[in-house]
């Protein structure tokens, strides 16, 4: 990578790189050693829940929820993911070579055996475009499996470790949206399922930059 990443924030600057110089972030479960981006560490959720930690740096965070999500999260404002501070969360939006490089694919093989499939609607594809989304509320699903979050009071937009144009956060939301609509055509009731998803789309569309 010949990109020029952006400055690691404080709370981070403690955290273990990997072998490519990367930080690795608090969340990551380690595998014979080594890092392994793909996978949650041992109780990672709970503790981040219970001990109030940033899912980025691992440190107490405030009263603020900051969530690294796609497109498609900003329109059915949910994460599989505990929140992190603002600037961890800015901070891997740029950096983390997952989100930013549109061209790198999820690699499934390797897993390991209890490597746990996130719940909810995961678009399992490198969205291209991630959207760092800012909240004083959010609440999480009984099971601990999907974070919902209100209004936001910040949303950044980012490609390729750059602030991402309307074009491209527009083009991104379009190409996820029939994979919502299928969704909600399989709900008991799809005619409000899609209703709602047409409420859920408008409003994302508010937060597009312009
Ligand atoms: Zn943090």
């Amino acid at each position: 990578m010949n990109r020029q990443l952006p400055p690691v924030p404080r709370r981070m600057a403690r955290l273990p790189l990997n072998k490519a110089g990367y930080v690795v972030p608090w969340f990551v479960g380690w595998v014979d050693g080594q890092p392994d981006f793909r996978v949650i560490r041992e109780g990672g959720i709970h503790d981040a829940l219970r001990f109030r930690l940033c899912w980025l740096c691992g440190q107490p965070r405030g009263s603020y929820a900051t969530f690294v999500i796609g497109p498609m999260c900003a329109v059915n404002r949910v994460s599989p993911e505990p929140p992190s501070h603002r600037d961890c969360a800015n901070y891997a939006a740029r950096a983390c070579p997952f989100l930013t490089t549109p061209g790198m694919r999820r690699r499934d093989s390797n897993l390991p055996d209890n490597a746990a499939e996130p719940d909810g609607i995961m678009i399992r594809r490198n969205p291209g475009v991630v959207l760092v989304w800012v909240s004083r509320n959010w609440r999480i699903r009984d099971d601990l499996s999907l974070f919902h979050f209100g209004d936001p009071v910040e949303t950044r937009w980012y490609a390729e470790g750059r602030p991402a144009t309307r074009a491209e956060v527009l083009a991104s939301i379009d190409s996820g949206l029939p994979l919502l609509r299928e969704h909600a055509e399989q709900d008991p009731r799809p005619a409000a399922a899609l209703a709602e998803l047409g409420r859920q789309h408008a409003r994302a569309l508010e937060l597009v930059p312009a």
